[in-house]
């Protein structure tokens, strides 16, 4: 049978540093770590950003995204996002505090999915410059399903203050 690919985006995050070093290094690795995982293709990655944190005081962000052609399904892949993200020691307490990844699923093809563990869009991403900054840089002309509005627009509307593009 023909093979099935899905393009996918997502959003990478760290703010701890893991076994694998800084959150820099954490975000690069997991990169690869997506990468060589089964039915997961990495097609694009976007530069580091480094990003002023929201929520509860906590260390400055290190963000990126990603576009990716996938072989599994929405939920099949959240369940492999959030086993990457406990491979690198993300320890689970509350939502928005510091964590070593955080790997955002925000886009799946055109497809609008409102479940109880899964919302694609990502509900959040339209207001989060740290998101729609590094998207932009990799996927400029994808249409947000929800708006119609490209990646470009979105990024254009958005406050980008704190979104600091890293050097290699
Ligand atoms: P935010 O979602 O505002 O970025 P967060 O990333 O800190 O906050 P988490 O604690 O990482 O939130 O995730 C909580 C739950 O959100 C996950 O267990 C997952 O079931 C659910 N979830 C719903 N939609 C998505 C999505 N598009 N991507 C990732 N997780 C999602
Ligand atoms: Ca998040
Ligand atoms: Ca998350």
């Amino acid at each position: 049978m023909k093979r099935q690919f899905a393009r996918v985006a997502i959003a990478l995050g760290s703010n701890l540093g893991s076994d694998v070093g800084n959150s820099r290094e954490t975000v690069r690795k997991s990169l690869e770590t997506l990468g060589n995982t089964e039915g997961i293709e990495l097609i694009h990655a976007s530069s580091l950003y480094q990003t002023t944190p929201v929520g509860p005081p906590q260390p400055n962000y290190v963000n990126a995204c990603a576009v990716l052609a996938v072989e599994l399904s929405p939920l099949a892949l959240l369940d492999t996002l959030l086993a990457i993200e406990a491979q690198f020691g993300r320890v689970r307490r509350e939502r928005w505090q510091a964590r070593t990844l955080d790997l955002d699923l925000l886009l799946y093809q055109d497809l609008i999915l409102d479940s109880p563990r899964l919302t694609i869009p990502h509900p959040r991403m339209q207001e989060r410059g740290f998101v729609l900054v590094p998207l932009a840089e990799i996927a400029p002309d994808w249409q947000e399903p929800i708006t119609g509005k490209s990646i470009a627009q979105l990024a254009k509307e958005v406050d980008t203050q704190g979104v600091i593009k890293l050097e290699l």
